[in-house]
């Protein structure tokens, strides 16, 4: 402010109160010289307050704080610092109001932390706070909103049931930890019989509603929190059974079939009822032993075709013996037979 005449000083003090910031200014020994009107609103400490004050004597909870290490630094050593906003809150108490209730919530602070040194003057320090409220809610709100995003791509938008994504990342999950656990580890594959004919003579609409219909009535089945009905495409679904071997996945299964039975959506055109009916494949990995996610889904999907061969409306529990081919293969030595 070298040869500031009295205009100029006026000025630049109506600028200092009317910063949207808060600005304050300490001396060489610590204390208050300049606090502006910001930060007299968001405090409750009015300039007569606190002049000639240190901030610790104002505020003794910043004994050994971030923001007076700063302060020193700045003031002895002529090192500038800023104060990372996620390291440090709200390291003053400054509340939105004028008057502070002890309820209120501080304000989140990103506070610069500035070396002065005016002609002919011993050094001093300016400390600029800045209000990041908003930005930080802004900030929560995206991430809530990504968060929400994600849990809705693993989410198939017609049943509103997990959907083949959540699938694949929840199986190799489960089959890792089948593993290391030696538990067994069960898939049913399940496909609506004639479900092209229902299409065709109820139109594709009441199509999606029935489909809606069997995922709710599949997932009313499953009573264990690790266990998982996705829609794996189509009319077609996987069902993913932790901690069950082959004969306790069987009898699930035998309750899906008889549980979408007993919905009696009517289909005419159906050759094994006159309603909605499922046939089911079960595939089971047997504990300890290595078995991929690929092979587990076309072992269920190899039983699920015998269920369709042998007549729809049933349960088929995978067999090596019935299925030519892929029991040759190294992989599904790992699968219960
Ligand atoms: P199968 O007993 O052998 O399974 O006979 P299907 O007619 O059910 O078998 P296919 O796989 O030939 O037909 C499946 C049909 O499912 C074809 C398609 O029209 C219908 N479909 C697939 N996805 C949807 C969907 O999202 N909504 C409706 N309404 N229909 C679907
Ligand atoms: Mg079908
Ligand atoms: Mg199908």
């Amino acid at each position: 402010m070298h040869g500031l005449h009295s205009t100029q000083l006026a000025l630049c003090a109506a600028a200092f109160d009317a910063a949207s910031n808060g600005l304050l200014v300490l001396d060489h020994e610590e204390r208050i010289v300049l606090w502006n009107e910001w930060m007299s609103h968001h405090s409750g400490l009015s300039p007569q307050k606190v002049m000639g004050r240190t901030l610790t004597e104002l505020f003794p909870e910043l004994q050994g704080s971030r923001l007076l290490m700063a302060l020193r630094g700045a003031l002895h050593s002529g090192h500038p610092s800023l104060l990372s906003q996620s390291l440090n809150k709200a390291p003053l108490p400054l509340f939105s109001g004028p008057s502070p209730t002890p309820q209120q919530l501080r304000i989140r602070q990103a506070v610069k932390v500035l070396p002065l040194t005016p002609d002919g003057m011993p050094r001093h320090c300016l400390i600029q706070v800045t209000d990041v409220s908003l930005s930080v809610a802004r900030e929560r709100l995206l991430r809530d909103q990504a968060m929400e995003l994600r849990a809705c791509s693993h989410l198939d938008s017609l049943t509103s049931i997990p959907n083949r994504r959540q699938l694949d990342e929840y199986l190799a999950r489960e089959l890792r930890r089948a593993v290391r656990a030696s538990a067994p580890l069960s898939l049913i594959m399940l496909d609506i019989d004639y479900f092209k004919h229902y299409n065709d003579t109820y139109g594709h609409q009441m199509g999606d509603q029935s489909l809606i219909q069997v995922a709710a009535a599949l997932e009313s089945t499953l009573k264990r929190p690790g266990d998982m009905v996705t829609r794996y495409g189509g009319e077609e679904f996987v069902v993913v059974l932790v901690d069950t071997d082959k004969a306790g996945a069987a009898v699930l299964a035998e309750k899906m079939r008889a549980r979408i039975e007993s919905l009696s959506i009517k289909h005419e055109q159906s050759q094994v009822a006159p309603h909605i009916t499922i046939s089911l494949g079960v595939a089971s990995a047997i504990p300890g032993l290595n078995c991929e996610a690929s092979t587990l889904i076309l072992a269920a999907d190899q039983a699920l075709y015998q269920a369709k061969h042998n007549g729809r409306n049933r349960v088929q529990i995978y067999d090596p013996e019935l299925l030519c081919g892929i029991r040759n293969q190294p992989n599904f030595r790992a699968l219960q037979a």
